[in-house]
């Protein structure tokens, strides 16, 4: 049995050679993306003085001694944010101003509403403003062409916010791959339906699809497809063509039926390896050779739902994050003290799934329920998956396990 780190070497290895797609998109769309270029800013931001507060725009030097002897001016009119017209305030008046409105020409401060009677024809101003004061000059955040975000930076909701204030209608991107889910077993029924003997709901299917979606990844639910070699040989060559990545489910074993197994090993374009792991031990890794001659990254996945979402955390989310240009990141790690104790497989690192629960003295971990393949309750339920080294056959309780989140750490105060 290949070591877990061993596969994962091979599959990234294998998809650092698939080209990155690239496009340019609308700023708005770059989302989710990676910035393939350097992108300098159009114009300063902001693009013109502005005022920080709502108050009065006033010159500074007109309101000497206010602090002790407060200033009545005349209020010669208002500037909402919005306003774009030039406006300048008359020495010995002020303007209301609101937060983002252009500074007025002549004005060098704003005297916050809070240190003011409030009044529209006449205010009283209470305070001495320093030049400057409550004033966002032109170019404050960022001057025109200064560079604001490098190639390789990831476009996340904050960076999205920086991106559509340089003026750029359109930015180019390393696009998040597209990934085909598709579930295969004769035994499937479709999501909605209920099973009945012999039968089984395709949970893969959608919860593959979820995840991909979680991790930023656009996804796509294949119907499921029968033990039927041709069949699934004609639906896989299908995806090829509209996606970048397949996640297959299913048919992987040393059954017979076992479709995809079958197939792909016969046309060599994937290596079916027994990993030491648990759950999660048969799995098969190729690029397959798409009708338009892409060479598409197929990761075909055991039919058990745990064995399948293990498999994907561990294996196929750090190669689908290269593929977007991101670094090849698992899950993020704890370490947390197991409450229970455990038999696991000799020679297998084994990913329990386990509770967390924080006390005084760190983490502890507990199991989540049956560590049976199929279990899909204690899947739900888990907060992590805990890592047992395959050189280890028992965890005693006590053992300190490092243990990947599935799920944000739970807080302090949702354990009181
Ligand atoms: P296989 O990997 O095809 O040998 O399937 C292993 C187990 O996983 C069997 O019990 C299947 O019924 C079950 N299984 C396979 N595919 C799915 C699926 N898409 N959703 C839920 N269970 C599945
Ligand atoms: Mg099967």
């Amino acid at each position: 049995m290949m070591p877990v780190d061993e596969h994962l070497r091979i599959l990234l290895e294998a998809c650092a050679t698939v080209p990155r797609r690239t496009s340019p998109v609308p700023v708005a769309e770059a989302h989710g993306c990676v910035l393939a270029q350097d992108v300098r800013s159009a114009v300063d931001v902001p693009a013109f003085a502005n005022s920080a507060m709502d108050g009065y725009a006033v010159r500074a030097a007109e309101l000497a001694g206010a602090g002790d002897r407060p200033v009545v001016l005349p209020v010669a009119g208002d500037i909402p944010a919005g306003r774009t017209d030039r406006v300048t305030l008359e020495p010995g008046t002020t303007l209301r101003i609101m937060t983002g409105a252009a500074l007025p020409d002549g004005a060098d401060a704003v005297v916050p509403v809070e240190l003011t009677d409030g009044g529209t024809q006449r205010v009283t101003l209470r305070q001495e403003p320093l030049a400057g004061a409550h004033v966002r000059p032109a170019g404050d955040d960022l001057s025109r062409d200064e560079l604001a975000l490098t190639a390789g930076t990831f476009v996340d909701a904050r960076v999205l916010a920086l991106l559509v204030s340089l003026g750029h209608p359109r930015v180019e991107v390393v696009l998040p791959p597209r990934v085909a889910v598709l579930s295969t077993g004769d035994e499937l029924v479709e999501p909605g339906g209920a099973a009945g003997h012999g039968t089984v709901v395709d949970s893969n299917g959608p919860m593959l699809v979820a995840v991909l979606r979680e991790h930023g990844f656009t996804a796509e639910r294949v119907r499921a497809v029968a033990d039927d070699e041709q069949g699934f040989r004609a639906r896989l060559d299908e995806v090829l063509l509209t996606h970048d990545a397949v996640i297959t489910t299913g048919g992987v074993s040393a059954g017979a039926y076992d479709t995809v197994k079958a197939v792909l090993a016969r046309d060599g374009e994937v290596e079916f390896r027994g990993i030491a792991m648990q759950p999660g031990k048969p799995q098969g890794f190729g690029l397959v050779r798409a009708g338009d001659g892409r060479r598409v990254p197929v990761f075909t996945l055991p039919g058990n739902p745990v064995s399948a979402m293990v498999s994907y955390q561990v294996f196929v989310a750090p190669a689908l994050r290269l593929l977007a240009a991101r670094p090849a990141e698992g899950l993020a790690g704890v370490e947390a003290v197991a409450d229970d104790g455990w038999r696991t497989s000799a020679g297998r690192t084994q990913l329990a799934r386990v509770r967390l629960r924080r006390e005084d003295d760190g983490l502890h971990a507990t199991l989540a329920g049956g560590q049976g393949s199929h279990v899909l309750g204690a899947l739900a339920h888990a907060d992590a998956l805990a890592v047992v080294p395959a050189e280890v056959d028992e965890v005693l309780p006590g053992a300190r396990l490092t243990c990947l989140l599935l799920r944000p750490l739970p807080g302090k105060e949702s354990l009181a």
